[in-house]
């Protein structure tokens, strides 16, 4: 039962929120729905679940158009600039922001839309040939870019740290991450202050919240394992 697991990391994150002296209301958990039913998504909200992670853009649309209004819907993948026109204006947050031309381009359909839309600059702090995102060095001058975007409001850093065994493998990066994002507002760059820490999965969002994630994105833990043959 999708209730019982909700309850399960609920507690979890309130765990880890008390032994790093946190409060529970400084993370928000999104629920990664991604290859799920819009029917999960339904039982996630009437166990009082509310925000939601989706990869694909038109996956993400199908289920807004078909679940009530109130949930809100978090875009996490990557995101190509032929579908920027499908989550800005129904996504709260663009979790995957990790290039000035992605930016530019989200800025031309917000303006189009006339919405403000809430990213998040996407960093690849393992540095790992796979992932997307931009590398440690260049999340400076990716800020400064998106601070000159009047449709963009830069809130934070996400990141997708390497799958581990323990999660206190990844505890570093998680640190990582806080450093960049306090060294990031030292610079006072214009209209850039950043609040938001996008980390932590069914993993190791525990680890995660300890190291000050705002939003973790828990996909597994909550819906069960994804089968992508469907
Ligand atoms: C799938 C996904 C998650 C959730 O992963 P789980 O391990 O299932 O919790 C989180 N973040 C991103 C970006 C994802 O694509």
């Amino acid at each position: 039962m999708f209730s019982d697991r909700l309850h399960e990391v609920e507690q979890r994150i309130s765990e880890a929120c008390r032994r790093s002296g946190r409060e529970r209301s400084e993370v928000t958990l999104i629920a990664v729905s991604k290859t799920k039913p819009a029917e999960a998504v339904l039982e996630a909200m009437k166990a009082g679940q509310l925000d939601f992670g989706e990869n694909k853009a038109q996956e993400m649309c199908a289920k807004k158009e078909v679940c009530p209004p109130e949930a809100r819907w978090h875009f996490i993948g990557n995101l190509q600039k032929n579908k920027v026109k499908y989550v800005v204006g129904n996504a709260v947050m663009i979790h995957s922001v990790s290039s000035a031309s992605l930016a530019e381009e989200i800025e031309r359909i917000a303006a189009k839309k006339n919405v403000i839309v809430p990213v998040l600059a996407e960093v690849n702090i393992a540095d790992e040939a796979t992932k997307h995102g931009i590398g440690r060095e260049d999340a400076i001058s990716l800020a400064m870019a998106i601070g000159k975007l009047p449709h963009l409001q830069l809130k934070g850093l996400m990141c997708i740290a390497p799958p581990v065994e323990d999660p206190e493998e990844n505890r570093p990066y998680f640190a990582a991450m806080r450093s960049l994002k306090e060294e990031i507002n030292r610079l006072q760059i214009p209209n850039i202050h950043l609040t938001e820490l996008s980390m932590g999965m069914s993993g190791d969002y525990t680890v995660a919240v300890e190291e000050g994630a705002t939003l973790v994105r828990v996909g597994t833990a909550l819906f069960g394992e994804r089968s992508y043959s469907v």
